[in-house]
């Protein structure tokens, strides 16, 4: 995990430096302002492995609750370096316009930079793959910037090629145009599911249905349960709920179908954490004996 956000900052140098040389081979303006877009992508990798140190710290006193939230800041950060990166995508496209001129050694530009491109397209296979597998918002993030990177160096790519064989300028800045649109929409979508993480968002459907039938299942003894909340920070997800039990029964007793609860969710769900609130039989609210545990 965090040996792959090290590597993240590796590869994210080295495609900067093939890029800048694409560049400087050929003086194209496209290939400018995609090593601009690589330029941030060095800054996101330093994002994203700071984030995953600060999120695999343990509670403490400041932060009783974990540190998993910090992923969000970095993919939120990652959202706005992505719109940063469109705009000045777009600004390189106008310059480009105002001042047109032949490119130096094209063939060779391409070459370089179509490594650079192979080499982020399998990094940010492997990104995804990982924070999917792995629940981190930042690593997912990380590797869909890249993938947009990616997409980025292809519409270029296409571009310039298009551009030396026919000798139409235009195509390049008007691919360059509809790829930092592409840009964008990314930007808006990583900044959206991060800012969902930070509101809070309930654990979605079929992953509530799982913890309500282990709740039911491992509860036995108990008569009701209620006010189930779920919310997800990084790979935490929080559970808490109120457990109706028979008034007269000693605490011993309902602690111990409690800790059945817990474990069974621990059990089930990596880095769970559970809060259940003990009610009397006179809290109820379904009416007596319907079945065995039932969810208001
Ligand atoms: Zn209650
Ligand atoms: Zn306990």
């Amino acid at each position: 995990m965090a040996t792959l956000a090290v590597w993240s900052i590796v590869v994210a140098f080295v495609v900067l430096g093939f890029k800048a040389a694409a560049w400087w081979i050929t003086g194209s303006v496209a290939l400018y302002s995609d090593a601009l877009e690589s330029t941030v992508n060095v800054i996101a990798a330093f994002a994203a492995y700071w984030a995953i140190q600060v999120s695999h710290k343990p509670a403490d006193d400041d932060h009783p609750f974990g540190h998993h939230k910090a992923e969000y800041f970095s993919a939120v950060l990652e959202g706005v370096l992505i719109v940063v990166a469109a705009l000045l995508i777009l600004t390189e496209v106008w310059r480009s316009w105002q001042n047109a001129a032949p490119l130096e050694q094209p063939w060779k530009g391409l070459a370089v930079n179509g490594v650079a491109t192979v080499i982020n397209a399998v990094w940010a296979g492997i990104l995804i793959r990982a924070g999917r597998s792995d629940k981190s918002p930042a690593l997912v993030a990380d590797g869909q910037h890249i993938m947009t990177d990616v997409v980025t160096s292809v519409g270029v790519f296409v571009g310039l090629v298009g551009a030396v064989l026919t000798g139409w300028r235009i195509l390049d800045p008007a691919l360059a145009v509809i790829v930092a649109l592409n840009i964008l929409w990314q930007g808006w979508h990583v900044i959206g599911s991060s800012l969902n993480g930070l509101m809070d968002r309930a654990v979605d459907i079929q992953e509530n249905i799982r913890i309500r039938d282990i709740i039911s299942a491992n509860s036995k003894g108990a008569i009701e349960v209620h006010d189930l909340k779920t919310r997800i920070a990084g790979r935490a997800t929080f559970i808490e709920f109120h457990l109706i039990v028979d008034g007269d029964m000693p605490v011993r007793e309902s602690h111990l179908i409690c800790d059945r609860i817990e474990d069974a969710l621990k059990a089930e769900i990596p880095s769970v954490r559970v809060v259940i609130h003990v009610e009397p039989d006179d809290e109820a609210k379904l009416p007596r004996g319907t079945t065995a545990v039932p969810f208001a």
